[in-house]
């Protein structure tokens, strides 16, 4: 079975420097906010090209504290895309404020950009944009979008650690960005972690504060915070893992490469080849396919495990009954049909050939008895 993701495999590249960091931090004895938290904020910054990174617990209080930082409420709107993993939806509506979901263009699956002015109040605060499966967004026409009505922007990073947009790395696009390093992420730790990178003095301070009971001074508290702090032991295995990240994203870039260069089968749609292959890292190699777990059936069978990424959108969560009204066409469709094969860069090439393989023979009998034309020409 080619598993979707080995992190066993991943993690195995560093096995013995990582037991050597083990033993090195059991035997410091400092737990929390140490010298690796600050070391790792340190180097992150560097790798964004940001001032300021500020390492937090997961991606989800990442971005839950960066708009608390921007003093987001009840009453406020923040836009964001319909189409996302919940947690920036989830990240919204912790403050209190209501997400204003905008819907993907049809040929990539980021936010449409054409789409967010027509949707901006007087009570939005901040337009959310999510780097989808690895892919940074146009971040040029919204800077302009976001300028003109002074609102801030914020990227929800977690899945494009090293994408670039005009040489800029992610994290340092808008005014701040949550990234997450959850472990199957491009750069994961070894449990729970994330960071906020930014450029602004006056939201780095608040964050710190926040993360850390609202204090910066033990036992003087300016916020009502959270206990939200990246773990020491955690920044010291992100440190070691940090070097392999951008040979790992070029390692994710040619598989993407190979299959889209080579799977070829009227079933299977495959996603558009960004024009600039640096602001792509393949988080997720997401193709479209009209009969899904026909498909998923038939891959698993051939010994390839495959996932889906999102099958259900935040609006149509249980969760989130209040937007049961809500339908948004792209997003429903895309929920119904995306499929993600293995990618990650301890795959062998021997592996990814034989998923193109499998991929080019699969043929849908449901469509084949829908669809004589495809039956004839094939
Ligand atoms: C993983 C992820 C998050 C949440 O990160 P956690 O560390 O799991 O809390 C948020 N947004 C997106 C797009 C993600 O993929």
């Amino acid at each position: 079975m080619i598993k979707f993701l080995d992190l066993q495999a991943i993690n195995h590249r560093l096995h013995s420097e990582m037991i050597e960091k083990f033993n090195e931090f059991l035997i410091r004895g400092n737990y929390i906010l140490s010298e690796e938290v600050s070391r790792f904020e340190q180097e992150f910054s560097q790798y964004c090209n940001t001032e300021f990174c500020i390492g937090v617990g997961n991606g989800l209080d990442a971005l839950t504290l960066i708009l608390k930082g921007y003093d987001i409420k009840e009453g406020d709107e923040v836009i964001v895309p319909s189409y996302t993993f919940i947690a920036t939806v989830l990240a919204i509506t912790a403050t209190g404020a209501t997400p204003i979901f905008v819907e993907p263009g049809a040929h990539t699956f980021n936010i449409d950009i054409n789409r967010i002015e027509e949707q901006i109040t007087d009570k939005t605060k901040a337009i959310l944009v999510v780097h989808l499966y690895g892919e940074a967004v146009d971040m040029d026409k919204l800077s302009v979008i976001a300028d003109k009505h002074k609102i801030k922007i914020i990227e929800d990073a977690a899945q494009a650690h090293g994408a670039e947009r005009n040489g800029r790395k992610v994290g340092s696009l808008g005014d701040a960005a949550a990234f997450s390093f959850y472990p199957g992420k491009n750069l994961g730790a070894l449990g729970d972690g994330g960071a906020i990178t930014t450029n602004d003095n006056v939201l780095a301070d608040k964050v710190r504060a926040l993360r850390n009971y609202g204090s910066i001074q033990k036992y003087v508290h300016l916020y009502k915070g959270v206990n939200s702090r990246l773990d020491e032991i955690q920044a010291s295995l992100l440190r070691l893992k940090l070097p392999l990240l951008d040979s790992d994203n070029d390692t994710r870039r040619e598989i993407a490469k190979i299959y889209n260069e080579n799977i070829k089968n009227p079933h299977i749609i495959l996603p558009q080849m960004p024009r600039d292959e640096k602001s792509h890292v393949w988080h997720l190699y997401v193709v479209r396919v009209e009969n899904r777990n026909e498909f998923q059936e038939y891959m698993k069978l051939c010994g390839v495990e495959t996932l889906v990424h999102y099958p259900i959108a935040p609006h149509n969560q249980r969760a989130y009954s209040e937007f049961k009204t809500i339908h948004h066409p792209i997003t429903e469709s895309m929920s119904k049909e995306v499929v993600s094969l293995p990618i990650s860069p301890v795959m062998t090439m021997e592996q990814v050939n034989f998923i193109v393989t499998v991929a080019n023979k699969y043929k849908s009998p449901n469509l084949e008895k829908n669809n004589k034309e495809y039956v004839s020409q094939s």
